[in-house]
């Protein structure tokens, strides 16, 4: 039995198919008899919608309060994939930043990790339910709800993986890997197998959009061997991790 971690991005859970899509990879591991922490994104294009909306309602939104709304477009997708687990037959509870026990600074908009209180995912996770964590988010020691910056949830896996002393962590994308170009422009780019944690803090620093900079430099930190895979095919994907390995 296994305990893993996997997170999908917004564009894996866009939609009822999506959701369903990504519900049944879940069941499919729980049955299997391993232990299953997913984290999400917010659906889509929802951040992007939220950001416009309090831009259109404020001429300087409050930091504060822009965090407590960017927070719920990952809240509403994780409650809506626990249903839709739920509904396959295994027990799923979603839980927001808080709830998950992620800890940050107090920097809203682009909040650092500061500590990981995993006892409550952890007795949740012993039930044998398969928990949904809202990506992207936590709470400072004020108590504020506060946000990770754009691509967070990579991060907010990354941490829990290493919280949680998960077996594996495999990160979801709508592409199968990471690849040496935009493979949607460049019709010579080639897919890495594997990727050392520095080579790809070098892409994440040439403009790579695929995983946010700060979670390889918290899995490089911890060790954590990540790998990439897409939520649409049965591909190989790449991973990182130590080079050579
Ligand atoms: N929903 C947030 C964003 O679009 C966080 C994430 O996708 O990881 O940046
Ligand atoms: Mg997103």
């Amino acid at each position: 039995m296994a305990l893993i971690v996997q997170k999908f991005g917004g564009t894996s859970l866009a939609d009822r198919s999506c959701i369903y899509n990504v519900a049944g990879i879940i069941t499919q591991k729980v049955r299997k008899g391993n232990r299953v922490v997913t984290v999400v994104s917010a659906q889509g294009d929802t951040t992007d919608r939220l950001l416009a909306s309090a831009w259109d309602i404020a001429k300087n939104p409050c930091p504060r309060e822009l965090d407590a709304l960017l927070s719920t477009g990952e809240q509403a997708s994780a409650a809506l994939l626990a249903m839709a687990v739920s509904e396959l037959g295994v027990p799923s509870v979603s839980l927001n930043g808080f709830q998950s026990g992620i800890q940050t600074d107090g920097n809203f908009g682009d909040a650092s990790i500061t500590a990981v209180q995993s006892e409550a995912l952890r007795r949740l996770i012993g039930r044998g339910a398969a928990v949904i964590v809202a990506g992207f988010q936590g709470i400072d020691e004020k108590g504020n709800i506060t946000t990770l910056g754009r691509g967070g949830s990579d991060t907010s896996a990354v941490a829990l993986a290493a919280a949680l002393q998960a077996d594996s962590c495999c990160i979801y994308k709508d592409v199968d890997g990471i690849y040496s170009a935009d493979p949607r422009i460049d019709p010579k780019a080639r897919k890495y197998d594997h990727l050392s944690y520095d080579k790809m803090l070098e892409l994440c620093d040439k403009g790579s959009g695929v995983l946010q900079r700060r979670s390889v430099e918290l899995a490089k930190f911890y060790r954590i061997k990540l790998q990439i895979c897409s939520s649409f095919q049965q591909t190989k994907g790449t991973t990182i991790g130590e080079s050579g390995q």
